[in-house]
């Protein structure tokens, strides 16, 4: 089961894992009448950090930003590896201004010190797609939709610079 649900790179929840929670919490949010967040997090210009560093320091920059974005996560969060080097953080209870601060505090840890690798120090960013759903909107909110948010916040943040939080509320 721990196989079935985690992401072997990085032991954090794999896209499978993310999906029946991320289910889960929009349930409950709904059931509780709470508003509920996603952020998706791809780190920037990563395919460079292949090129010039190798895929070996590529795997341990996709580790740390990992673990940086885990122990940056308050309880009750939960963030796993979407796919690549993208991840995705479920935010229950979060409405837009405790989300935005979330993913800006996840943006902050990835880039404030360089990740070590085996191939040398290596400065990383990522940027974030935040989708919030409010409680008035939870009746008709989908996991699917807050995800396709996330994923247009997200390219707003690549295209206005990369490094950056974007986001919208539902
Ligand atoms: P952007 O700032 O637009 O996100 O640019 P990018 O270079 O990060 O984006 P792109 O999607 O072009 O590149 C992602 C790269 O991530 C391509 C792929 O080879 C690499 N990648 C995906 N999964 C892994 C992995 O598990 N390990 C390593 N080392 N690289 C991976
Ligand atoms: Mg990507
Ligand atoms: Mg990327």
């Amino acid at each position: 089961e721990a196989l079935a649900l985690h992401d072997g790179l990085t032991g954090l929840l794999n896209r499978r894992a993310l999906l029946d929670r991320g289910g889960t919490a929009l349930a409950t949010a709904r059931r509780q009448r709470a508003p509920f967040a996603l952020a998706l997090i791809d780190i920037d210009h990563f395919k460079g950090i292949n090129d010039t560093r190798g895929h070996l320091a590529g795997d341990e920059v996709i580790h740390e930003v990992g673990r940086r974005l885990a122990a940056s996560l308050r309880d009750g969060d939960d963030v796993g590896r979407w796919g690549g080097e993208e991840f995705l953080a479920l935010l229950p209870n979060a409405d837009a201004a405790t989300a935005l601060a979330a993913a800006e505090r996840l943006r902050g840890e990835v880039e404030r010190t360089a990740i070590d690798t085996s191939a040398g120090a290596v400065r990383v960013t990522v940027s974030v797609g935040v989708a919030v759903v409010t409680a008035a909107r939870l009746i008709d909110a989908d996991l699917d939709a807050l995800l396709r948010d996330a994923d247009a916040a997200l390219y707003r943040a690549k295209a206005a610079g990369r490094n950056r939080v974007d986001g919208a509320a539902a």
